[in-house]
């Protein structure tokens, strides 16, 4: 089969590899929607997961099925499936603690262009079939759809691991695809105000209409005296969904004791993370940080359709860019590199 891979570090390229082989309990799938992800590009040009060779691409997806498993019950050739970038083992002793993403080993749910090969290939192979698929809700769109795979379970993953609550003032560090899913995801959630901080106008208006309250530029000046300025004092919680390994001093800085950090945001360089002692409280401030890898699996991503379905949550405004064409996954892929200012996100239909 065809497929578009990371050579090495620094280098992708279409090769030619054997099709996936379909074991008992796994589905393979034909991608009819694909989509590129900003954890593509740490992979390939910050060498951040390590080097890896002619490994095929990608982990957002929507599909349909051409083969299952003698051990998969609820899928069938034919069926067009919502595919989670993050495939669990669910019958793992990590499942069953509830950390089902780092079943195998710390992020090992993370299979998809990581430790197999991913999506962007003419065909590809989903462990636990029925564990990881959902079925693709008749009327959807492919948009919203792909969106499904990562950018909406990871950006709401930042408002769970945030924990936020009814009236919290929250503060959201990037506003990218993943970033304004957990400004939606706040506002269901039903925080108060939301300090989103990005500098592409693009984002900043669809920030806006997600629900943030205010839009912070981070290339006008510090971020913590604009958030403590505008909110008269510390915010309750803290979304982290861009920026460095910096940015966790600033999120420190502009959190009240007892407030929550979750981060969602892939750290691809760097060796430490630093936090300031002062402001932690010399350690014993009750600033909570948290940061996780999203969960995947199939009640999930029927949960998370449900919300789109229901029209609270709309997943394709993130679409700026629609290209029809597998072999355009290239210049979607360099597109997500290069952030132009008129992107958040482009979708491949097949
Ligand atoms: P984008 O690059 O599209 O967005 C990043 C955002 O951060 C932009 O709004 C950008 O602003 C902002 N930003 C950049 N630098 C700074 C800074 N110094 N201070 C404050 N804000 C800054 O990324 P995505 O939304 O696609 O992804 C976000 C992160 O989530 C990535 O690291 C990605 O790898 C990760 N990820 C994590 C997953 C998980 O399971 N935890 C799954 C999927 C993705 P600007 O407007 O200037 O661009
Ligand atoms: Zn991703």
């Amino acid at each position: 089969m065809k497929a578009f891979a990371m050579r090495k570090i620094g280098q992708t390229g279409w090769i030619e590899k054997e099709a996936p082989v379909c074991g008992p309990m796994d589905a393979v799938c034909k991608p009819i929607a694909l989509a590129p992800c900003t954890s593509d590009v740490h992979t390939v040009w910050s060498g951040a997961i390590g080097d890896r060779c002619d490994m095929v691409l990608g982990h957002e997806a929507v599909g349909e099925v051409v083969e299952v498993g003698r051990m998969v019950n609820d899928f069938k050739v034919g069926d067009r499936v919502l595919i989670s970038a993050i495939t669990p083992d669910w019958n793992s002793y990590a499942a069953q603690e509830g950390y089902a993403m780092h079943s195998g080993g710390m992020l090992s749910g993370w299979k998809f262009s990581n430790f197999k090969d991913g999506v962007f290939g003419e065909y590809f192979h989903v462990n636990d079939a029925d564990g990881n698929l959902a079925h693709l809700p008749e009327g959807m769109d492919l948009g919203a759809a792909c969106m499904i795979s990562d950018m909406v379970p990871t950006g709401v993953h930042g408002a769970e691991l945030a924990d936020i609550q009814y009236g919290d003032n929250v503060a959201i560090i990037g506003i990218g695809p993943v970033g304004l899913m957990s400004v939606a995801a706040s506002a269901i959630r039903g925080a108060a105000n939301i300090y989103a901080v990005g500098s592409r106008k693009n984002c900043a208006d669809l920030a806006r209409e997600f629900g943030a309250t205010h839009i912070i530029n981070y290339k006008n000046g510090d971020i913590v005296e604009q958030i403590l300025d505008l909110n008269r004092g510390p915010v309750d919680k803290i979304i982290i969904a861009g920026g460095d390994n910096d940015t966790f001093a600033q999120a420190i800085r502009m959190l009240k004791a007892g407030g929550r950090i979750g981060n969602v945001n892939y750290l691809g360089e760097g060796d430490t993370v630093g936090i300031p002692r002062a402001e932690w409280g010399c350690g014993m401030g009750h600033k909570l940080i948290t940061g996780g890898l999203m969960p995947g699996g199939r009640l999930r991503s029927e949960k998370l359709a449900r919300l789109v379905m229901s029209g609270r949550l709309h997943p394709e405004r993130l679409i700026t860019h629609r290209f029809n064409g597998f072999e355009n996954v290239e210049q979607a892929l360099m597109l997500m590199k290069d952030k132009p200012a008129d992107l958040i996100k482009p979708l491949v239909l097949v």
